[in-house]
């Protein structure tokens, strides 16, 4: 059945298109990179769904109860009591962002355990940058099926559990410092991890003794797609889902800027490991800040306390996610591939397929964003070769798999009909495919380059 969002609007943010030329004129002064545009200058702004969504009313009217007290404030004790609710952890430690969690607990991991590597179903790029900063390195097991964006398969956020134990034997259990399970996993586009996946990992977990971390941004979005697609769940509630899953990790980081529904703010938690939790709450201090607010201000810790009860009822995680599908539908509809099964937080649509005569050095992803800022004022992001940046060794360009464009929805912040101009903008920018020739490097930044890039467009 159709289902309309489950909120009505009490603000608005006005929000502008500008017309074609003065599009024209922003790209250039951006060197054609939508990074380097500012925000006024977009009309819908698809960069990322982090710290980017609508808080409620309720959330609003929390920021005014904040206790901002040094220690102790009241807004700790709330988000305390929420966090231990919902996910059943004992130890609760508020961060700034979930990379502030992933400072703390990652290179404590490394060090204490002597581990050469981390181990995971993807790791976001922050996590491996910090398993990298803490002298190990991130390995990646996941499952085959994730790498075909054409295959229907339910759950392409799965580790591959074979693989990652046959690793851990031959390189022995006591040189993995912790396995990673990010849900859902945002490095293949939002894909879900199973229940009975992660259940896998953390059997392996016991098994050898290592500690599974769940990095947890998406927590919910991942436990409504368990509740759609695996058997055995679909009487459970999302509360009851959630649950179970956090019952398979030793550890959760979160990023509170995704399912948190907060502009700010991060989680790191302890299920019942004191003795790790002693040694947190010692590093939460010189790297976060006190204990009780850990980087937060109390009105924050407040928002996110609130925010973390919406984000687990049914009908807003219906509407979330069936609002990303419904952007999906369209475009498959018109013959777009995108990424096969839709994501929870975007569409990833297959420009390597779109784009075939345009090298992967003239990045036709990110040469495709562009076009459809300049035919939309929508402002998309490259996943691609330009992001996957070159072989530190050989300096070799054009390695990604996929070249894909991140359409990427905020919570609670575009109604449908939004997404219909957004599909509508796509489909009219693959009719004039054939114009799309590529960008080349004005300007290539030695690392992260697809920041602060600039580029012109080959013709
Ligand atoms: C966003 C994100 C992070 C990092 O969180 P920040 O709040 O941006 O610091 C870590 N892991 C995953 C899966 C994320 O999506």
């Amino acid at each position: 059945m159709y289902q309309p969002e489950p909120f009505k609007i009490k603000m608005v943010e006005p929000i502008r298109l500008l017309d074609r030329p003065a599009r024209e004129k922003c790209l250039v002064e951006a060197g054609y990179n939508p990074f380097l545009l500012r925000s006024d200058q977009v009309y819908i702004d698809l960069l990322t769904d982090s710290g980017t969504g609508a808080m409620s009313d309720r959330q609003w009217a929390g920021l005014l109860l904040g206790d901002e007290a040094y220690a102790g404030s009241r807004n700790f004790y709330h988000l305390e009591e929420t966090v231990q609710e919902l996910t059943g952890y004992r130890y609760v430690l508020p961060t700034h962002q979930g990379r502030g969690a992933e400072q703390i607990i990652i290179p404590y991991l490394v060090r204490s355990r002597g581990g050469k590597y981390v181990v995971g179903n993807m790791h976001f790029d922050t996590t491996k940058a910090h398993i990298e900063l803490a002298g190990a390195r991130a390995v990646n097991f996941i499952t085959p099926e994730a790498l075909d964006t054409t295959t229907e398969y339910p759950f392409k956020g799965n580790f591959d559990l074979q693989a990652m134990e046959r690793f851990i034997q031959e390189e022995g259990a006591a040189s993995v410092a912790a396995i990673v399970a990010t849900v859902t996993c945002n490095s293949v586009g939002g894909q879900p991890v199973a229940m009975a996946n992660l259940r896998g990992a953390y059997a392996l977990g016991r098994k050898y003794g290592i500690p599974v971390i769940i990095d947890s941004a998406r927590f919910a979005e991942n436990a409504y797609f368990i509740k759609q697609r695996e058997a055995g769940y679909s009487a459970r509630s999302i509360t009851e889902i959630v649950r179970e899953m956090f019952s398979y990790g030793d550890v959760l980081t979160m990023s509170a800027k995704k399912d948190g529904l907060v502009n700010i703010g991060g989680l790191l938690a302890i299920k019942e490991d004191e003795e790790l939790f002693r040694a947190c709450q010692a590093l939460i201090v010189p790297y976060e800040g006190f204990p009780t607010y850990g980087g937060l201000a109390g009105r924050d810790m407040e928002a996110l306390a609130i925010g973390l009860k919406e984000v687990v009822q049914e009908d807003y995680l219906r509407q979330r996610i069936g609002q990303v599908q419904f952007l999906g539908e369209q475009l498959k509809a018109a013959g777009i591939p995108v990424q096969s099964p839709i994501g929870g937080h975007a569409v990833f649509v297959d420009v390597g397929r779109i784009l075939p005569h345009v090298p992967k050095t003239n990045y036709p992803a990110h040469a495709f964003a562009v076009a459809l800022y300049l035919e939309s004022g929508i402002r998309a992001v490259e996943i691609g070769s330009l992001l996957y940046g070159r072989d530190p060794q050989t300096g070799e360009d054009g390695l990604a798999a996929l070249e894909l464009l991140r359409l990427t929805i905020p919570r609670r912040t575009y109604t449908d009909n939004h997404m219909r101009y957004i599909a509508d903008s796509v489909i009219r920018v693959c009719a004039q495919k054939d114009r799309i020739k590529g960008v080349a490097f004005e300007y290539e930044p030695p690392i992260l380059r697809h920041f602060t890039a600039r580029f012109r467009l080959v013709d």
